[in-house]
C-alpha cells in the first residue's frame, strides 16, 4: 500500500493536469494520492473522475498559504467541504492577492533591468486558478533570465530578493478553525521546511494542536534525519497523525518525484477517521466529491 498525501497539479504550480497526474500515480504504483493544490479546489473534479477510471484512491485536499510570525507557513487540509462558504471565501481572498501582486513583481523585475511582462506570465499559466511565484519563475526561464525555477527563486523571487512581493495569507490560528468548520483535517505541511523552520518550534506546534491541528507532515524532502526524529517525538507527545509525501510539482521541482516519500496505511486510517469525526462535529455530511475514493488492497 503506497500513499502520497501531497501533490500539486497545474491548477496551482504543478506542471501536469489532474488527470495526467493520476495517470502517473497509477503507473508509479501508488494506491492513494491526495491532490493538494495551493489555495484552490479547482483540480478536484477532474482528479476524482480520473481516479475512478484508474482505480487509484484520491483524497481531495488543499494546501493553504498561511503566515506566522512574518514567515510563510503551509497548512494542508484534507477532505474539507468545498461548499463551506467561509473557507472558500478565504481561499478566494488569498488567490486575489496572488493575482494582484503579479504586476508589482513585474514592476520590480523591470526596474532591475529584466525584460518581462504580466501578459506572458498569465499566458504561460492558463490552467492555473492559483497564480504563484513559480509561474513568474517559468516566464523568467523562458526569457533566459534563469536556468530553472530554483535559480529564478534564488536570484529574484525568494523572500529578500529584488522581485519579492508578499501576499495576503491568514494565520494558522485562523485557518485551522476554518478547516475544522468545513469538516476537514488540518495537517501542518513541511513544518521545518525552508520557510517555516525558523518560527515553528515545538511550542508553536503544541499551540496549534490545541486549536485542532491533527497531524504533521514529517517525511518530506525538506526534513533531514535529525529533524524527522525530533518531529516524531513531538507528534508522539501530542498524539498527532504523521504523514509523508512527495510534494510533487511535476517537472517544476526536482527531488519531488511522485511517491518518493509516503504515509503509513495506519496513519491514513487515522486521518480518514478524523475526517469523519470532523465532518460530523461540523454538522456537514460527507459531500459526494469529498468522500475519499479509495480502494483498500
Ligand atoms: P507562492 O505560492 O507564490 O508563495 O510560491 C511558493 C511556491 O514556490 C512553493 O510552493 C514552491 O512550489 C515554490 N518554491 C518556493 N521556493 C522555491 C525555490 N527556492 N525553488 C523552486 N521552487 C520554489
Ligand atoms: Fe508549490
Ligand atoms: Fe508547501
Ligand atoms: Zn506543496
Amino acid at each position: 500500500m503506497r500513499i502520497d498525501l501531497h501533490v500539486h497539479s497545474n491548477r496551482s504550480d504543478g506542471t501536469d493536469d489532474p488527470a495526467t497526474l493520476l495517470d502517473h500515480a497509477a503507473r508509479t504504483g501508488l494506491d492513494v494520492v491526495a491532490l493538494t493544490d495551493h489555495d484552490t479546489f479547482a483540480g478536484w473534479e477532474q482528479a476524482v473522475a480520473a481516479a475512478r477510471r484508474l482505480g487509484v484512491g484520491l483524497i481531495p485536499g488543499v494546501e493553504i498559504s498561511c503566515r506566522y510570525a512574518g514567515r510563510s507557513l503551509h497548512l494542508l487540509a484534507y477532505l474539507p467541504d468545498a461548499d463551506y462558504a467561509p473557507l472558500d471565501a478565504e481561499l478566494a481572498r488569498i488567490r486575489a492577492s496572488r493575482d494582484e501582486r503579479v504586476p508589482q513583481v513585474v514592476e520590480r523585475l523591470v526596474r532591475n533591468g529584466l525584460d518581462i511582462t504580466v501578459e506572458e506570465i498569465v499566458d504561460g499559466s492558463t490552467a492555473a486558478t492559483s497564480l504563484g511565484r513559480p509561474h513568474i519563475a517559468d516566464a523568467l526561464v523562458r526569457r533566459g533570465h534563469a536556468a530553472d525555477r530554483r535559480e529564478a527563486f534564488d536570484r529574484w523571487l525568494a523572500e529578500g530578493r529584488p522581485g519579492y512581493v508578499g501576499k495576503y495569507a491568514p494565520s494558522p490560528q485562523a485557518a485551522i478553525p476554518l478547516v475544522l468548520a468545513a469538516g476537514g483535517v488540518p495537517v501542518l505541511a513541511h513544518p521545518r521546511g525552508r520557510a517555516s523552520r525558523v518560527v515553528v518550534d515545538d511550542a508553536v506546534i503544541a499551540e496549534l494542536a490545541e486549536l485542532g491541528l491533527a497531524g504533521l507532515e514529517i517525511d518530506h524532502i525538506d526534513h533531514d534525519a535529525p529533524t524527522r526524529q525530533a518531529l516524531r517525538l513531538v507528534a508522539a507527545n501530542l498524539d498527532l497523525i504523521v504523514t509523508g509525501s512527495s510534494d510533487h510539482h511535476g517537472a517544476g521541482k526536482i527531488g519531488h518525484a511522485l511517491g518518493c516519500e509516503t504515509t503509513a496505511p495506519e496513519q491514513l486510517e487515522r486521518l480518514l477517521e478524523q475526517a469523519r469525526a470532523n465532518a460530523t462535529a461540523a454538522g456537514r455530511g460527507a459531500q459526494p466529491v469529498a468522500s475519499p475514493v479509495w480502494r483498500a488492497s
